[in-house]
């Protein structure tokens, strides 16, 4: 974001929260963008000071963490599995898991199928997609993607509720824009398909730096860590 950030998260979450609104107004949009709270590395006491000040969803990338954070919390916030999720942990986070950003192959999308199934839940996931093409990146080929979409639609306890990308990690904004205006066009042409098992609502794309970006090319859903607690400190 480039300005200097505070210890407050309060201020910064007000913040975060003031440019999205900017620039979904810049944009002429008039839908709204969900905000999660990526709470990777930040402390029980520090995230109840951002859902005090207004978060309503966190995410975390790691099973270990986000379990611990589950079971000091509850259910006082969504929780979001936003990072690469190992097939044989699936099992710790399907009774409380509120959405799955990563779902990116289909031995995890099986595992995710039975597992909601023997608690008699759906599952919310957004299909991970690489759209740079980036070797070391997780997510699902974009060329890949509809024929694994349409594969995993007819899975009975997982819903496909959008798409997710991390952007390459770059200083080129014009690389960044194009990374999730491929996604955003790769939305469009999924719905164009029309099927019913779907509903393509989220775009779940932007982070702390490129949020803006991801906003003005679609995002509804961006997940900030730093910009609402600081630097992590790992
Ligand atoms: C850490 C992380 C974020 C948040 O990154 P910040 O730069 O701290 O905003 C978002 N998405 C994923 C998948 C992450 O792992």
């Amino acid at each position: 974001m480039g300005e200097i950030l505070t210890t407050n998260i309060k201020e910064n979450l007000d913040y975060v929260n003031d440019r999205i609104q900017q620039t979904l107004k810049r944009a002429g949009r008039s839908d709204t963008v969900e905000l999660i709270a990526v709470t990777k590395t930040i402390d029980i006491e520090r995230i109840l000071e951002a859902i005090d000040a207004g978060v309503t969803d966190i995410g975390e990338n790691k099973v270990q963490e986000l379990t611990e954070k589950i079971s000091a919390m509850g259910d006082i916030t969504n929780y979001h599995m936003i990072g690469h999720l190992q097939t044989n942990k699936v099992k710790y986070i399907i009774n409380d898991v509120h959405l799955i950003h990563s779902l990116d192959r289909l031995s995890l999308a099986k595992e995710i199928n039975k597992r909601g199934g023997a608690v008699n839940r759906i599952i919310d996931c957004l299909v991970q997609v690489n759209i740079s093409g980036e070797e070391s990146k997780y997510g699902i080929d974009k060329s890949e993607a509809l024929e694994f979409i349409e594969k995993v639609m007819n899975f009975k306890n997982i819903r496909i509720k959008g798409l997710m990308t991390i952007a390459p990690f770059t200083d080129d904004e014009s690389v960044i824009r194009e990374s999730f205006r491929g996604l955003s066009k790769l939305r469009d042409e999924i719905i164009s398909k029309n099927y019913a098992e779907l509903d393509m609502k989220y775009l779940s794309m932007g982070m702390t730096n490129d949020f803006e970006i991801a906003i003005e090319e679609g995002a509804n859903m961006v997940r900030v860590g730093t910009g609402i607690f600081g630097k992590r400190v790992y």
